[in-house]
């Protein structure tokens, strides 16, 4: 949050500056150009307390971390979403033609030489649905790790107060 201070003009005007600004002209929508008081000055001044986004400064490094890190988590989120969406269903009465007719027992048995990535009656959709899968599962770890990877620059954002050493007091001259 920002402290504004409001700068009165001649003409009635009350100029919203900034700590910053001091020793800096302002211009007034009258025309006048003001000098902004030195920071002793300006604590006289009224003060208006805003909180408007457009006004706070630059962001910390601590909160643009923890914002880069959120923004790399929804994309590792999001593209892992994307990639398990796309994944082939295994759905025995869509891909696999075979298993219709088969005894439960069968049908168990082919799943469980599925499973192993060895189906016992492989149909070339069934085939193609697994190497899709399997390229699409090697794709879910790098996406699942951009995700993971974004989680930790968060908490690296949330702990780097803890982290970073206490700075040295400057000597006063
Ligand atoms: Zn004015």
């Amino acid at each position: 949050m920002a402290v504004e201070y409001l700068l009165p003009c001649e003409c009635g005007r009350k100029l919203p500056v900034q700590s910053r600004q001091a020793g800096q002209k302002v211009h007034c929508e009258c025309g006048r150009a003001i000098v902004v008081p030195t920071m002793r000055d300006l604590g006289r001044l009224e003060q208006r307390h805003n909180s408007d986004a457009a006004v706070v400064g630059p962001w910390s490094t601590r909160s643009a971390l923890i914002a880069l890190g959120l923004l790399v988590t929804l994309i590792g989120v999001g593209l892992t979403a994307y990639v398990y969406w796309k994944m082939p269903r295994f759905d025995p009465v869509a891909t696999g033609r075979e298993v219709n007719g088969m005894s439960p027992y069968e049908t168990w048995q082919w799943w469980r030489y599925y499973e192993r990535g060895i189906p016992r009656y492989p149909s070339d959709e069934l085939i193609e649905a697994k190497q899709r899968e399997l390229y699409l599962r090697r794709w879910s770890y790098f996406t699942i790790g951009i995700g993971i990877f974004g989680l930790v620059i968060v908490l690296l954002g949330a702990l780097a107060p803890a982290l970073a050493p206490r700075r040295p007091r400057s000597h006063q001259r």
